[in-house]
């Protein structure tokens, strides 16, 4: 399938948009027509040398979309769903994948190289960190994706391709916050305005936001902290024993 798509070249060079030909999927694949793409610091890292891309590559990671063809093995999706893409790869066959642990999926650390589309001249286009969102069409494998009834607005559902869902995993996975909790957030931007969130929704009942900016540290408020603390003002964590009585 002939599509658009930001490819960068070469490493030191801009992305420029090409015309390129989708491969064809195979049986575990999924073929995704995006809604709406997320932009992510992680794009910009896929700029240098490391393990996220390897030019010519597809760049951006995140997405939410729609299903339009499957392979002959996928059972947990078909044409037509609403799905959000994972913003990082899960192969499916590696130790963590069977685990449960795709977070930790070997694809990600040793920079594994998928091909997802070819130019003209045949050169074979590899997908950055394995998804590749910014294309008309996404090729990725069925585990890429998760089937999401919803009537929310693509460019809102698409923010749990990565950002969000890294402000879950760091509530809920790794702090495991519970009810009644009391939580500190260091840094209110994206992500910590996510964790704000996430900490409301575990049911903490103090959130202390701790940001330099003023903006951000309203924001916070805004979003559910129950305290904010600038640490220009001094040290924080004596400011934290303060206000949880030690
Ligand atoms: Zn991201
Ligand atoms: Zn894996």
């Amino acid at each position: 399938m002939a599509m658009r798509a930001a490819v960068l070249g070469a490493f030191g060079s801009a992305p420029s948009v090409e015309d390129v030909e989708l491969m064809t999927p195979g049986p575990h694949d999924v073929v995704v027509r995006p809604g709406a793409v997320e932009v992510c610091v992680t794009d910009s890292y896929a700029l240098r040398p490391g393990p996220l891309a390897h030019p010519p590559a597809i760049l951006g990671h995140s997405a939410a979309g729609v299903v339009e063809e499957v392979g002959a093995a996928v059972t947990t999706v078909v044409p037509g769903d609403r799905v959000v893409v994972a913003g990082t790869p899960e192969c499916g066959e590696c130790f963590w994948c069977d685990r449960g642990e795709p977070h930790q999926c070997r694809e990600i650390f040793e920079g594994a190289v998928r091909h997802v589309a070819r130019r003209a001249d045949g050169t074979p286009i590899s997908a950055a960190g394995g998804v590749g969102t910014y294309a008309e069409r996404l090729l990725l494998r069925e585990y890429g994706v998760v089937r999401v009834p919803t009537s929310l607005a693509d460019e809102h559902l698409c923010l749990l391709s990565c950002g969000a869902t890294s402000a879950m995993g760091a509530v809920f996975g790794i702090a495991r916050v519970g009810l009644g909790d009391t939580v500190a957030v260091f840094g209110a931007g994206r992500i910590g305005g996510w964790i704000v969130q996430c900490a409301r929704l575990a049911g903490a009942v103090r959130i202390v936001a701790v940001e330099p900016m003023a903006e951000r540290r309203e924001r916070a408020a805004g979003l559910g902290a129950t305290h904010v603390l600038d640490p220009a003002d001094g040290d924080v964590v004596e400011r934290i024993r303060d206000l949880t009585g030690g």
